[in-house]
């Protein structure tokens, strides 16, 4: 079985267990039983009506707005111990989001790459709007123009429930417009949501370089074939970054190299 395959199915079950409430699609409510307590590795709003479990982002939001100490180290502890042994490894293995990006990806269109400056905008999301912005107004406003929320939460909730419907107005509307704009330019372009605007993907980013399972490149056997970032899912150079890129959503694609340059290692030191 290829790397690749491998990659879809975990992505695929990944989604189904974020999701197997599947009752609230019936009832047209949102899951609240215990399992909401837990919070969810990937990107999966935890509006949505088959939701098991809470979004790390939505639930980091309201703890910065409304928590005792604005902080929970339950939420860091999580994200921490995820990142600590694998890095990005969730953005590639087990993101509902990452998967439909990959799945708009292969309709076949004329390719664009995401312009290099931009990838550097998730980390001001996180830090201005999920962090600063929630604090200073407490009001969780990333979710409420997330393009996973209105995907997941605002199209069927509004779509089963004729008190919602009646309730939608120009921010529903702008909701939608961004979530069509996402869609758009995941046809055209290699996950450009993970690599511009994903919170959770930037804070797993900042573990890559000290992450337990990591990826090792030999600078000095690669031939330049350019092989590893034509496989790569969102459009790195590893060759040139080096193993312990931020951007690196650890899908293990690239370790197909034909010269052998690039490997998956299990380390304790840190990386550069
Ligand atoms: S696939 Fe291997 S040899 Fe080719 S560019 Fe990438 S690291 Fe270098
Ligand atoms: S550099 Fe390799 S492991 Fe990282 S995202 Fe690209 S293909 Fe996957």
């Amino acid at each position: 079985m290829t790397i690749a395959l491998k990659q879809r199915i975990s992505q695929l079950l990944s989604s189904i267990l974020f999701n197997s409430a599947f009752s609230g699609f019936i009832t047209g409510s949102i899951y609240q039983g215990k399992f909401k307590y837990l919070p969810c590795p990937g990107f999966n709003c935890h509006s949505c009506p088959s939701a098991l479990l809470a979004c790390p982002i939505g639930a980091i939001q309201l703890f910065v707005s409304f928590g005792a100490y604005h902080v929970s180290f339950y939420l860091l502890g999580f994200l921490g111990s995820i990142g600590a042994v694998g890095g990005r490894i969730v953005c590639g293995w087990a993101c509902p989001f990452g998967l439909m990006q990959d799945m708009l990806y292969r309709i076949r269109l004329p390719k664009i790459k995401v312009p290099e400056i931009m990838r550097k905008m998730k980390f001001f999301i996180l830090f201005f709007v999920v962090l600063g912005v929630a604090y200073y107004t407490k009001e969780p406003w990333f979710c409420k123009f997330c393009p996973m929320g209105t995907l997941e939460a605002g199209i069927p909730l509004v779509s089963m429930n004729a008190d919602l419907l009646q309730l939608t107005g120009w921010l529903f509307c702008l909701k939608i417009s961004i979530l069509a704009g996402f869609a758009v330019w995941m046809t055209v372009s290699k996950r450009p949501f993970c690599q511009t605007v994903c919170p959770l993907g930037a804070i797993y980013s900042f573990f890559n370089k000290i992450s337990f399972l990591r990826l090792k490149v030999n600078k000095k056997k690669c031939i330049k074939c350019n092989l590893c970032a034509d496989v790569c899912p969102v459009d790195i150079k590893i060759y040139q970054e080096g193993g312990g890129s931020a951007n690196c959503i650890r899908c293990f694609r690239c370790t197909k190299c034909p010269a052998e340059a690039i490997k998956i290692t299990f380390n304790t030191t840190l990386q550069h």
